[in-house]
C-alpha cells in the first residue's frame, strides 16, 4: 500500500487530542462513545496495542481496528540474543524495509536503544548504519511502535520491559525531528503513555539548529553528544557533519543549555591510532569543561569492511586516566554489549537490508 493511500495512525496524530481522535473514529464507524473509552483503556492503560489483545471490544471493531488506526507499523523478522542477556530485534516495516531495536539490560533497568530512519545520511566512518545512507525517515507510529512491541516482549519473558529510551540506533534523530519529536510526546505526555521524559535520550552528532529545538520543546529529555573527537581536522574526517556544523557552534549551542536541569552526554567511540592521543584526551577535556558534560568512552563495534580496530582495555584505560587529568567531571567507559550479536548499530540490517514495496 503506497503512502498516500495508507489510512492515518494513531500514534502519527498528536497525543493531546487522542479522545478527540478515537471519538471521532467511532462516530465515522457509527460506534457507540465509550467504545472510544475502551479503546483508549486498552491502549494507555493496558499498554495493549494490538487490537486482537483488546478482547472487550467486538470482533468487527478490533478488525477495524487492526486494518486502520492501530495496524501494526511493523513485524519482528528475528529476536536475537546475546549470552550477555541483550537482545536485538529486526523488524520489517510496512514498505518491506528492515530496521532494528537493541534492548539492553543493567541490574534493574531495561534501555531500550531505538531507530529513527532506515540508514543514515551523516555518514559517520566508524558506523555500520552510517555505510547504508540514508532510505527514509521513520514515521512516529514505527518509533512508537517499536518501544510497544519490545516492551511486550521482553514483560512476556518476566523481564523489566523498557525502562529507559535511547535514540541511539539507526539513524540521526535530529534529521528526522518532527517525527522523533511526535514520538517523545507519546512516550512521554499526560495524554500518552506517561513515561518519565527523564528516562529519555536523544543522541545527535550535532545538528546544531535541532539541538536548540529540541531543548526547547522537550526540556526533560536528556541530550547524548556523539562527539568523538574535539580536534576539529579529526572530527571532519569522521564525523562528516562537523564540516556543516563545526565544534564551535556545537560548544556554544552546548554552553547554553548547560545550566539546565538536563543531563548533557558526550560519547566518544575510541579509534585507536585516529582519536587516541593524549592531545585528542586534552582536547576532549577542554570541550566537556564548556559543558560541564558526563563523558561516556565507547568500545568499537567491528563490522565487515571497517577500517578501524577496537581499542584493547590497556589502550582505553590509558585514554580515560589522561581525559580525567584534564577533567573535572565524570568520566566512565562503557563495556561492548551483544557483540556475539551483531551488537552495533545497524550491523544486524546490514545483511538483511529488505526491499521496498512497489504501490
Ligand atoms: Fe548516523 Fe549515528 Fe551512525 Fe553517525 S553514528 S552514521 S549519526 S547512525
Amino acid at each position: 500500500m503506497s503512502e498516500s493511500s495508507a489510512p492515518e495512525h494513531l500514534f502519527d496524530l498528536p497525543p493531546e487530542y487522542l479522545d478527540q481522535h478515537l471519538e471521532r473514529w467511532c462516530q465515522h464507524h457509527e460506534l457507540p462513545g465509550y467504545r472510544a473509552k475502551q479503546v483508549r483503556q486498552h491502549l494507555i492503560e493496558g499498554r495493549k496495542y494490538d487490537p486482537e489483545e483488546m478482547t472487550s471490544l467486538p470482533e468487527a471493531l478490533r478488525q477495524d481496528l487492526s486494518t486502520g488506526l492501530l495496524r501494526s507499523p511493523l513485524i519482528t523478522a528475528e529476536q536475537l540474543r546475546s549470552s550477555d542477556g541483550t537482545i536485538k530485534f529486526r523488524f520489517i516495516l510496512e514498505d518491506g524495509l528492515s530496521i532494528e531495536s537493541v534492548w539492553i539490560p543493567t541490574e534493574d533497568r531495561g534501555t531500550l536503544c531505538i531507530s529513527s530512519q532506515v540508514g543514515c545520511a551523516a555518514g559517520c566512518t566508524f558506523c555500520a548504519t552510517g555505510t547504508m545512507k540514508l532510505t527514509r525517515n521513520l514515521h512516529s507510529r514505527e518509533i512508537v511502535s517499536q518501544w510497544l512491541a519490545v516492551h511486550a516482549a521482553t514483560t512476556a519473558e518476566g523481564l523489566c520491559g523498557v525502562t529507559q529510551v535511547v535514540f541511539m540506533g539507526m539513524g540521526e534523530p535530529l534529521h528526522n525531528y518532527p517525527a522523533v519529536s511526535r514520538a517523545i510526546d507519546w512516550f512521554s505526555s499526560a495524554q500518552g503513555f506517561h513515561f518519565s521524559p527523564r528516562r529519555i535520550t536523544v543522541s545527535t552528532v550535532g545538528v546544531v539548529p535541532r539541538i536548540r529545538e529540541l531543548v526547547k520543546d522537550h526540556p526533560q529529555v536528556r541530550l547524548a553528544v556523539s562527539l568523538h573527537s574535539a580536534i576539529p581536522e579529526t572530527r571532519d574526517s569522521i564525523v562528516p557533519i562537523n564540516t556543516r556544523h563545526d565544534l564551535d557552534q556545537l560548544g556554544e549551542v552546548l554552553e547554553e543549555i548547560r545550566g539546565d536541569s538536563r543531563r548533557i552526554s558526550i560519547e566518544y567511540v575510541l579509534l585507536p591510532g585516529i582519536n587516541d592521543s593524549d592531545e585528542e584526551a586534552k582536547a576532549l577535556a577542554l570541550f566537556a569543561a564548556r559543558c560541564g558534560a558526563h563523558i561516556n568512552l565507547l568500545p568499537f563495534h567491528p563490522f565487515e569492511g571497517a577500517p578501524y580496530t577496537a581499542a584493547g582495555a590497556a589502550e582505553v584505560g590509558r585514554f580515560q586516566a589522561m581525559v580525567q587529568k584534564n577533567y573535572e567531571g565524570s568520566v566512565t567507559a562503557r563495556r561492548s554489549r551483544g557483540l556475539d550479536i551483531d551488537g552495533a548499530c545497524g550491523q544486524l540490517v546490514l545483511k538483511n537490508p529488505g526491499t521496498t514495496k512497489k504501490g
